[in-house]
């Protein structure tokens, strides 16, 4: 039988980018789970919002990190709502410095979050997928993932690697019905780049031919066509929403 609503998993969905995608996934009709790993306030504030379009949403710490934790959590979620039908690899952090001053937590950290974490979530929700034949993977990658930039180094590998992950799943999952693709932002106005210098984010800006900065909902409008029946022949792209940034 097939059910009618739908489940989202949104990873670091309390603020940011994750949050206007999950509150976009309510207004869509989609039962949403904000995931969070520290602070529960934006989380819950995210939930409240979500629920005023008549959804059911909830909100689970785990640090996607930690590969027992991400199990256990995808095990609630499906003793909560029966099956997860999308999952969007949002949570991301970033710990910037030249390659001589980058130490190795600064590496491991941003490659374990940002890298690891999406391997983690979609090793436990694949599996229901696949049962199911059936599923829409979206990791959140970068534009700094495809053309490298000075002082990221370890976020550039870690971005570059989502990038080569949801390629080789999108092969790997195609014949079960599952679609894996990834969406590389630009500059989008978040607390990660909030507090980049006014000189970086001039220089930014100037890069854009669009002439603006990305807001968090121009993620979300590209997160909720690929979450849709709408993408269904589309799998294993890396879709730009940078302002015509990377071209
Ligand atoms: P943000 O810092 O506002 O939000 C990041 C979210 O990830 C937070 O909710 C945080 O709690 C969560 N998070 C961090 N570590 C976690 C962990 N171990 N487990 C679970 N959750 C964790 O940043 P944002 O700008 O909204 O970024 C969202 C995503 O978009 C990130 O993957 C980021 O790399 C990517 N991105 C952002 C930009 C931009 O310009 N803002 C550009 C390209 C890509």
């Amino acid at each position: 039988m097939d059910r009618e609503i739908k489940t989202a998993l949104v990873t670091g969905g309390g603020k940011g980018i994750g949050k206007a995608i999950a509150l976009k996934l309510a207004e869509d009709g989609y039962n949403v789970v904000i995931n969070y790993s520290k602070s529960s306030k934006d989380a819950i504030e995210t939930v409240e919002e979500a629920k005023k379009f008549g959804v059911e949403a909830c909100a689970l710490k785990c640090d996607i990190s930690n590969y027992n934790e991400v199990e256990k959590m995808v095990n609630d979620i499906i003793d909560m709502f029966g099956d997860i039908d999308v999952v969007v690899n949002n949570a991301g952090i970033t710990k910037d410095n030249l390659i001589l001053r980058m130490s190795e937590d600064d590496w491991d950290n941003v490659i374990d979050v940002n890298l690891k974490g999406t391997f983690n979530v979609i090793k436990f929700v694949s599996k229901y997928m696949i049962k199911r034949r059936k599923g829409k993977i979206i990791n959140i990658s970068s534009v700094v993932g495809v053309i490298g930039n000075a002082g990221q180094s370890n976020y550039a590998a870690s971005k570059a690697g989502i990038i080569g992950l949801t390629k080789s799943l999108a092969k790997e999952l195609a014949s079960r019905g599952i679609t894996v693709n990834a969406i590389a932002p630009g500059f989008i106005e978040t607390d990660m780049t909030d507090v980049l210098s006014e000189t970086v984010k001039l220089s930014m800006l100037n890069s854009i031919p669009l002439k603006r900065a990305g807001k968090p909902q121009d993620i979300a409008n590209v997160v909720s066509f690929l979450a849709s029946n709408a993408s269904d022949y589309i799998t294993g792209q890396v879709i730009n929403v940078d302002g015509g940034m990377v071209m």
